[in-house]
Order: C-alpha cells, then structure tokens, then sequence
C-alpha cells in the first residue's frame, strides 16, 4: 500500500489486540489489510437491537436486549456426538431466564456466575423464559455495548469470520486510530457542501447515533469516495485538456456535401451537428461525446465533421471496436466521400504488410485524408502529417484512456467520441465527466418499433416458421448464438454447429452463412458483404455483431439463452434489426425459469428506449454486476452506489473541478492529503479495456 496520511491507520491489522496471524488471514479475504482498511469497511445492513428490557416485560418471540446477573453455573451436556450444549440461568430484579448455547466451548471460560452481562436474542415464552444462542457481552465494560442494546452494523462477511468477530475488530480498530483520523477533504469543501467531518461520518456509519446521523455520514462518504474517482479520472484527460489551443477549422464547408445525402438529417441531427460544427469553429479543443441510441444516425454525424475537419486542411481518423465495424464503414463511406475528392483509407490488424505499409506512408505524408481502422490505429507506427478530428466509434468498446492515445497523434486535434450503449447518466458522468455531451434523441422517420417477444422452447416450431415467413418475404433474420464464457473457440464452435444443423436440417432450402470472432477478416469480411448483399437469407453469428452493424434490409434478430446476455447488450443485438423501412421483430428465447430472467425479458418486450433500458438492467442486477462496469474500468466502489446517489454524484464532480482548477496536481497544503488518498485509492484505474 503507498504511503497514508497518518501512520496508525497504515499499520498491520495485528496491530489490533486480539488479531493474530490466523486471524489476519482471515480479514484478508475481505481485502482488509491494515487498521484503515478495516474502519473503512462499511456495513452492509444494520440491526436494531436498541431496545432493551427487563426480563419481566419479555413477550413470545420478540428480538430484544436484555440485562441480567449470572444466576447459575453453566451446565454443560453432550447428547450426542458432536453436540455440545450448554445452559444457564439468568436474573434480574423482575424475574429468570434460561439460555442455551450449542458447540460453544470456550463459553465456560467467558461467563462465571455473579458477573452482569448483557444479552440479545430471540426470546421464547413457554412455561419459563428461554433464549438460543444469545449474543452476550459484559455489561460494566468501559467502552459500552457493542452488540446489544443499540443498533449494531451488519458487515460483508465471508465464511469463516462471525458478524461478532468482524465487529469487534472494526470497532477496536475504530477506536485506536479515532485520534489519528484525519480528514482528507479540504475545510473549503466540507462547508460549501455542508458535509460532516470524517470522524464523525466513521462513527456513525459504524454507529449510528440516529437516522440523521446516519445519513450525513453516509452521504459525506460517498461523497468522498466519488470526489476520488473523480479526480483520479479527471487526472487521466492529460491530452484532453479544454484549456489548450486548438485548431480554428472553416465554416460552411459542408453544407453542400450535405444537400447530396439520399435523406434529410433529423432534427436532432441538425442540432447535434452545429453544437460540433460550433466546437470545431472556436479555437479550443473540442471534447465532444454524442450520445444516440442504436439506429439514431450517428455514423453520418462523424463523417460530416471528417469532412468538415478535411476540407479546412486536415487529416481525420475514424476509430471502431471491431474489424467488421471498421470495414463496413469503409464499405459505405468511402465511395460517398471519393466523389467529392477526399481520400479514405481502411487499417486494421489484419491489413497485409505490404497494404499497411503503403497506407502508413500515405498517412505519414498527407496524401491520405481520413483513415479508417481498429486499435491497429493506436500502433507507434501510424504517424499522421496533420491530424485534426478524432472520432471514436462505440466508445464503450474503449478503455477511457485509448480515446487519449489516438489524440496524441495531432498536435491538440479535435475529439468526438460516440457511444451507442444506453449508458445510465450516472456512468455517464462518472466516465465522460470531462466531456461535452450531445445527444441524438430522435430516430429517423418511418422506422417502427420493434416488436419484441421472449419465448421459451416451446415456441421453436412456430418461431422457425416465422423466420420461414421472413425470408419468403423477401427480409434477411440474424441468429445470434448464446454467450460462452470459457472461451470465444467454444463459442465460435457452438455457433459452427448451430449453422451446421440450421443449414442442412431445418433450413436446408434457404442459404445460411455463419461468422464468428475465430474467423479471418477476410472470411467475415466476404460473410458480411454477402449479407449485406442480400445473398444470404439467415446469418448464425456470435456477438461479433453485438455494435453498430447496419443492414437495412433485415428484419428479423433471433437471440438464443437471452436469458445470458446483459439488457444493454440485448438491445444492441435487437438495433440491428429496424434499420430500413420494414417491420422488424426481435424474438428472445429465454431457457431460465428465474422472477428476475423473467423480469428482464419483461424489460426488453416493454421498452425500446435505451436509456431506460440500462437503467433497469443497473437495478435488477445491481452495480457490481452491471455488463461493462468493469470494462469502463471503474473500480469497485465501497459506499457510493451508482444508481441512487446521482445528486452526490453531481456535487463531487463540481468539486472535482473547482479543486482541479485552483491546484491541478493537488499538492497545496491543504490538499496534498487529498491528492495522497486519490493516488492510493485509484492507481491504475482506467487502464482496463476489453478489447476484441
Ligand atoms: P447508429 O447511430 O446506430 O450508428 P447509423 O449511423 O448506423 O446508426 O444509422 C442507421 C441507419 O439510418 C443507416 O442506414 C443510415 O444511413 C440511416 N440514417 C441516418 N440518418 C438518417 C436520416 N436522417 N434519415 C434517414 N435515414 C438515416
Ligand atoms: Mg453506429
């Protein structure tokens, strides 16, 4: 761990009395390594245990706390192997109770007859009172109750450490470091947004002295561990820097361009265009995001700005996830842009040697205008003569600091990133924080609504049938083969014996061509073009297809054990379909007999809009679990929850500013502090990408 602000919360949990090796070995499963490790270990839930009562108030199966006097000796009894039980009784001045604990040996060295303790369990009223397995501690301990008589946090525990066990260690942690904890939150902030102090929010996250407590504690420390994220990912944008001076491109360049497109742009198109073409006229950097739901025309949006960039004497690049994205882009862009006498090249990991070393040295030397590619963009070896306008496609698909990479090839070129995923607002803040954001919020006219049915195996016939219909009228249908985890060789395999049998059994009569990630570019590359092409009637395909492939002319998106897929990710595969004029459906064949598969499935029948969509997928399957949370390479979060603490959100990331303004590498005195928990919370966050 690097170094900490203060020393004691730096030190081994064994530093803790009580806390061996075994012990310490134990916490480690639960990531806590040292003392402020464990004060920061937050509860998961909390019990009330607050009340407390005489034993002669007690009813029936109530949970409460209770207060008495050793009455007897423990009696202990061993009915049957491995069964220890043992009893006692217990007083106070209105009456007795008898407890009885199984297999706790060590309880006879605890409790001795005449000592006060205190008790909580669940009282049982027979002829006598009883209670099993109470929880006791001593009542005349300096320090109070821990886990009776008060609210008591329940931890994210595992197997082998009892709630009691964690408890004690975080409250004696808690106690030992109490004068050591220092706040590494400037006082600035701590008063312009009314927080509580550290100590305080510790305390009562642990303890809470009462609902409100809680709260401001609560809401202080999300606060924190969101101002964190912030500034760790605000420190990220180096090459993103809206104070550079950037480039001055022309006005009125595309307008004509534009007249000759075979549609007219949708508003939000028009609008989405002039908030770049007015980012793109002024002399900063341009940090632009546009947000669109699937189908929503961005393509055209990004080659009307590469135009823009080319036709004031610069150079553009196009960056996509995937290789058949990149050539189907190349396929429609480049014959569109040819006539105007604007030079567009395609480079991807599987450009031959030779090709890419023609096309580097167009690149290199400016006779190139706008490249088109994969990753394969990002190599040491492609060297730009003037770059100007970076576009990113699917930028989900990205690690947040690749669309930096690719920048760094201009001297401050302009930056759009476009994003298709519905990604909640609150993820979107967190991860394009530092960006403008446009939004096409309209879909091209005409386009119907795709009707969505998730069916179980039972359908299959009918569901054949359909597909049958499809193709008889003329439309081309995707079967899109369910996720495998282990490894993309089983899932391209299992996907090779779907086509297999679709095309010699159930469909022998109709052409049926497969793709997968194993495949050559140059075989999808052929596969893609034949689809495309209207040659194909059914494509077998993995989720290679998952973003942004377009063709109009299919209407129908089969997904097989849906059920395995995120809601995001359903929705992407279903935008494939609804591009052109026809009615499309999307048919999800869910296998799982689960309320929440089900519930899902519920989510993508009722609902087309993407925002809502991922919305509900962030609820029903938590944030930890949300498809993409780790390949944004947000880290875990230990307090803050994406989904619900969007207003702290918006206050931690004013903050991130205003703190990123005044001392941009946080090293004033009053927020090194702050400067040192970033770094030790955050290092190496934003480095994690999935790429394929
Ligand atoms: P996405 O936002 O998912 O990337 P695309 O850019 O692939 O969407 O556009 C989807 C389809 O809609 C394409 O076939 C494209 O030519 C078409 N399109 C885009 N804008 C319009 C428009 N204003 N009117 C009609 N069709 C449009
Ligand atoms: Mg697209």
């Amino acid at each position: 761990m690097n170094e900490h602000p203060t020393l004691l919360l730096n030190k081994p949990l064994q530093f803790l009395k009580g806390v061996g090796e075994a012990k310490a070995a134990l916490f480690k499963r639960l990531d806590i390594y040292t003392v402020g490790d464990a004060i920061t270990h937050y509860p998961r839930d909390y019990e009330d245990r607050s009340r407390l009562k005489r034993l002669a108030e007690l009813q029936d199966g109530e949970q409460c706390s209770f207060e008495g006097i050793i009455a007897s000796k423990i009696v202990e009894s061993r009915p049957r192997k491995g069964l220890l039980v043992s009893r006692v009784s217990i007083k106070d001045d209105t009456g007795l109770i008898y407890a009885t604990w199984f297999n706790q040996p060590y309880l006879k060295n605890n409790i001795k007859t005449g000592d006060r303790f205190i008790f909580y369990g669940t009282i049982t009223r027979k002829r006598t009172f009883e209670v099993l397995n109470p929880v006791y501690e001593k009542a005349d301990e300096e320090k109070g109750p821990v886990n009776t008589c008060r609210i008591v946090p329940v931890y994210p525990a595992t197997g082998k450490l009892t709630q009691n066990a964690i408890r004690s260690v975080i409250r004696n942690a808690i106690e030992v470091a109490g004068n050591e904890i220092i706040d590494v939150l400037p006082q600035w902030i701590l008063e312009k947004y009314n927080l509580e102090g550290f100590k305080y929010s510790i305390n009562n996250i642990h303890y809470p002295e009462s609902d409100k407590a809680f709260l401001k504690a609560r809401e202080r420390l999300v606060f924190e561990e969101l101002l964190l994220l912030q500034l760790a990912l605000l420190s990220q944008k180096t090459a993103a820097d809206t104070t550079d001076i950037g480039i001055r491109f022309k006005a009125g360049e595309i307008g004509k361009f534009t007249a000759t497109l075979p549609f007219k742009l949708t508003a939000a198109q028009i609008r989405v265009l002039a908030e770049i073409e007015c980012d793109m006229e002024n002399g900063r950097v341009m940090n632009r995001l546009v947000q669109g739901d699937v189908g929503s025309g961005k393509t055209i949006i990004a080659v009307l700005a590469l135009v823009k960039a080319v036709r004031s004497g610069y150079q553009g690049a196009l960056m996509v996830p995937t290789e058949i994205l990149a050539e189907q882009h190349f396929r429609s862009i480049s014959p569109m842009l040819e006539t105007i006498g604007i030079r567009t090249a395609l480079l991807t990991g599987s450009t031959g040697v030779k090709a890419s070393r023609e096309l580097l040295a167009g690149i290199r030397d400016g006779s190139l205008d706008i490249v088109i590619g994969t990753h394969a963009l990002l190599e040491e070896k492609v060297v730009f003569d003037h770059l100007g306008l970076v576009v990113t496609d699917e930028q989900h698909r990205f690690g947040v600091r690749q669309r930096t990479v690719l920048s760094k090839k201009g001297e401050n070129p302009d930056m759009i990133v476009m994003t298709a995923t519905p990604i909640p607002r609150t993820l979107a803040l967190i991860l394009y924080g530092d960006l403008d954001i446009s939004i096409i919020d309209e879909l091209p006219p005409g386009r119907k609504k795709i009707e969505t049915y998730a069916v179980d195996a039972g359908m299959r016939e009918r569901i054949n049938k359909f597909i049958r219909k499809q193709v008889s009228e003329g439309r081309q249908v995707y079967i899109v083969c369910p996720l495998v985890d282990e490894s993309d060789a089983i899932e391209a395999k299992s996907a090779a014996n779907h086509a297999e049998e679709l095309a010699h059994k159930v469909f022998s009569d109709l052409t049926v061509a497969l793709i997968h990630g194993r495949m050559k570019a140059a075989e999808k590359d052929s596969v893609m073009a034949g689809f495309a092409a209207g040659e194909t009637d059914i494509l077998v395909s993995t989720t290679v297809i998952e973003v942004g492939v377009n063709i109009p002319n299919a209407s129908l998106m089969v997904v097989e054990n849906a059920e395995r897929f995120g809601l995001a990710q359903l929705h992407q595969l279903r935008g494939r379909v609804g591009r052109g004029a026809h009615q499309s459906y999307c048919v999800l064949f869910n296998e799982s007999k689960s309320e929440i598969a089900r519930e899902r499935m519920k989510v993508m029948e009722k609902t087309s809009d993407g925002f809502v969509i991922s919305e509900k997928d962030l609820e029903l399957r938590g944030p930890g679990d949300f498809f993409g949370t780790r390949q944004h390479g947000i880290p875990e979060l230990k307090i803050a929850n994406l989904y619900r603490d969007m207003d702290i959100l918006k206050k931690a990331q004013e903050a991130a500013l205003l703190l990123k303004e005044k001392d941009k590498l946080l090293k004033s005195a009053e927020n090194r502090l702050l400067g040192l928990a970033v770094n030790k919370r955050f290092t190496g966050i934003a480095n994690t990408s999935r790429l394929n």
